[in-house]
């Protein structure tokens, strides 16, 4: 059960000496069932990247120039810079989250120990995942927090 919305995503992003601006992109969403909370919605990654659609079904899309493109996507377009620490700890959280079973989502709970995976396992990624979920969450109130003078060029 797939339905697939049209959906549109606006982010200001100053480029080196240029004002601020809006970036639009139509993003597809696709909505998929979920056990505990009926339907949760996802990014469809509409870039072509090496000449090829990708429509990968994400959690998150990076902005990168003037699209929105998911994380396989970017790393090909914007394979010479590197990752900000936000977006490391980030992809270190949601890696584990997804090796565990669960959603790359930070906003779901985190997931319980998979049946066939030993406490110990368990136990360990789940320290190194919550440790980076925080690094991640304290990076970007951070960003957020920052006064809009700091974020904006006088
Ligand atoms: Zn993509």
């Amino acid at each position: 059960m797939k339905n697939h919305f049209a959906g549109c995503i606006v982010k200001q992003r100053r480029y080196a000496d240029q004002e601020w601006r809006d970036i639009r992109q139509r993003v597809p969403i696709a909505w998929t069932a979920c056990t505990l909370r009926g339907r949760r919605p996802w990014f469809l990654c509409a870039v072509y990247a090496n000449g090829r659609y990708c429509g990968r079904r994400v959690a998150i899309l990076y902005a990168g120039g003037d699209l929105f493109a998911c994380r396989h996507c970017y790393r090909l377009a914007y394979a010479s810079q590197s990752e900000s620490p936000r977006d490391r700890n980030l992809s270190q959280a949601q890696k584990i989250r997804m090796r565990l079973g669960g959603s790359p989502s930070l906003f779901d709970p985190f997931p319980d120990k998979p049946p066939r995976m030993h406490w110990r396992t368990y136990e360990r990624l789940a320290a190194r995942g919550l440790a980076a979920e925080g690094r991640s969450l304290e990076l970007m109130r951070a960003y957020l927090d920052r006064p809009a003078q700091s974020r904006r060029r006088r």
